[in-house]
């Protein structure tokens, strides 16, 4: 049976649901807005990208290329070029060459002037990049122009200022650069994932060659652009663009002496096993399922935005998505009531409009993955409750959906659905909360709401996750390290710690 009558059927029951769980406060319902949507004229999209190699825009040597669409809209922005074995050697050697002959041997404080060239460019250049970023990501605007994009800026302008600071780092160790790093990102934050990944691998002394994820190249190749414009010597940044396969000749070329990768707990397996008896580095940002918890002391209408941030913020393409709720049984129905009628003021469509809360699924793929693991949820036993909001009917979209009587051991709660749904469960002691909590194979973030101080303290420090925010979610610094425990990876970026990464200490 497919998956989509299944859904539909459980959308309206989910719908009927929701209309009958909706407390009856003033209003329950999405306000009307006019449409404000962001202009996307100033926006130059070539017809077709080709590589970033040696400082220059060159044609695959595979001569195959790939198209990349809007998933709003599924109109076709640009052919890409396809990367094959011999493009990312002529990178990686690239790379190499750029750092024995130039970039290693730039005094520190030359090269953070770079990278402060590059904070710069991107910062003028913000309106382009959050416009681009939401066309080919899917994204609303507001999360590109208010998020992603000042969040990008920012990891360049904290690392160009640690370029010349090294020795206060590693105080004690001669610092020198690793060499040509390898960097994998996935397609839910290209602009910032990239920004994550060049950054702190710059100001290290290390040159770059950096493959965006198929369904998102073009904030990569905007920003190759600007690598240019900065004038960066030759070769310091490569992007090569391609699928999964594109990703697979970089982990596996001899010279690259660094792997870092961002991306699904899967993929991050197959890495660590080809880099198994090499010498190469590995740094590991995989996925998450975490929890958050809200405790009845909690003030429960902030509570309330935290979980709705926490999952539906980017689609729930979130890999520190707080996807497991865990709310105390004594106020769990009075969140659930808040909850519904919090959703159901979620404006779901154009990701290019002002006041989009939700945009579209990133791809067909993970829209096909999203129903599903929902359909999983149902037939499992456990109660959908869905927003009744207008579908666009071109594009990929999912409308904001949680689920309540979900047992531990349901997919919907164990499996990285990496989309707008949310599995609710109860408890009823702290105890409880923790070994729930806990209860995952993963391990990268979670959430604490309460009212006192001393319990954030006892309940967080319990917490088997690389982050935990204490009556907020989802909050970026690029002074604050970022990473996971168990099968959500392992190294830190972001901060001093995420410096470690990308440096031989003697
Ligand atoms: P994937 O792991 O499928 O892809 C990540 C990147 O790896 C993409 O560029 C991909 O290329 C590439 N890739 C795929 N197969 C290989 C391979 N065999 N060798 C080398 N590279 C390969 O993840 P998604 O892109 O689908 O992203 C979603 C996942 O990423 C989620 O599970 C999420 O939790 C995780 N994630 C983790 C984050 C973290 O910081 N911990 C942050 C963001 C996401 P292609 O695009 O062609 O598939």
């Amino acid at each position: 049976m497919s998956t989509e009558v299944k859904d539909s059927e459980a959308r309206a029951k989910a719908a009927q649901h929701l209309e009958a769980e909706r407390p009856s406060l003033e209003f329950g319902g999405a306000w009307d807005y006019a449409p404000a949507p962001e202009a996307r004229d100033h926006v130059r999209l070539e017809k077709a990208y080709r590589l970033f190699i040696d400082g220059r825009f060159v044609a695959a040597k595979s001569r195959r290329t790939f198209p990349t669409i809007n998933p709003a809209t599924e109109e076709i922005l640009a052919r890409v070029d396809e990367a094959g074995a011999a493009d990312v050697d002529a990178a990686v050697r690239a790379a190499e060459e750029a750092g024995r002959k130039r970039w290693s041997r730039l005094a520190p404080a030359e090269r953070g002037k770079y990278i402060y060239r590059i904070a710069r460019l991107l910062q003028e250049k913000s309106r382009e990049f959050a416009v681009l970023e939401t066309l080919n990501g899917g994204k609303p605007i507001k999360e590109s122009r208010d998020v992603d994009v000042p969040l990008a800026v920012a990891h360049f302008f904290y690392h160009a200022g640690w370029a010349d600071k090294l020795a206060y780092a590693f105080p004690r160790h001669r610092v020198a650069p690793v060499g040509v790093c390898g960097q994998i990102i996935p397609w839910n934050f290209p602009l910032l994932m990239a920004a994550w990944k060049i950054a702190p691998a710059l100001a290290c002394g290390n040159t770059v060659v950096l493959k965006p994820a198929e369904t998102t190249p073009l904030t990569a190749l905007h920003l190759a652009r600007v690598v240019q414009e900065a004038d960066l010597p030759p070769g310091v940044v490569n992007i090569v663009t391609g699928a999964g396969e594109t990703g697979a000749h970089l982990v596996n070329h001899p010279r690259v002496r660094k792997i870092a990768f961002t991306g699904s707990t899967e993929v991050g397996k197959i890495i660590q096993r080809a880099l198994a008896g090499t010498d190469k580095r590995l740094t590991l940002e995989l996925g998450g399922k975490a929890a958050n918890i809200i405790f009845e002391d909690a003030p429960l209408d902030q509570a309330v935005e935290g979980i709705v941030n926490g999952i539906y913020f980017n689609q729930g393409h979130v890999c520190c998505a707080g996807s497991r709720l865990l709310v105390q049984e004594s106020v769990a129905e009075a969140v659930l009531a808040k909850l519904a009628n919090r959703v159901a003021t979620l404006r779901l469509g154009d990701p290019l409009d002002k006041n989009t809360d939700v945009g579209a699924i990133n791809s067909k793929m993970q829209l096909t993955k999203i129903r599903e693991l929902v359909a999983a949820g149902i037939d499992e036993g456990a109660q959908i409750h869905q927003s009744s909001c207008a579908i666009p009917e071109k594009g990929f979209w999912f409308p904001p959906t949680f689920f309540t009587g979900v047992a531990q051991s349901h997919r919907i709660a164990r499996e990285e659905i990496f989309g707008p749904v949310l599995a609710v469960m109860t408890f009823r002691t702290p105890e409880e909360a923790v070994e729930k909590a806990n209860n995952i194979p993963y391990g990268l973030s979670a959430g604490v709401w309460t009212d006192k101080g001393s319990k954030i303290f006892k309940i967080t420090a319990k917490m088997r996750a690389g982050v935990v925010w204490a009556n907020t979610f989802n909050k970026f610094d690029p002074a604050s390290p970022f990473g996971g425990y168990k099968e959500s990876g392992f190294g830190r970026e972001g901060g001093v710690h995420g410096l470690r990464g990308y440096v031989e200490l003697e």
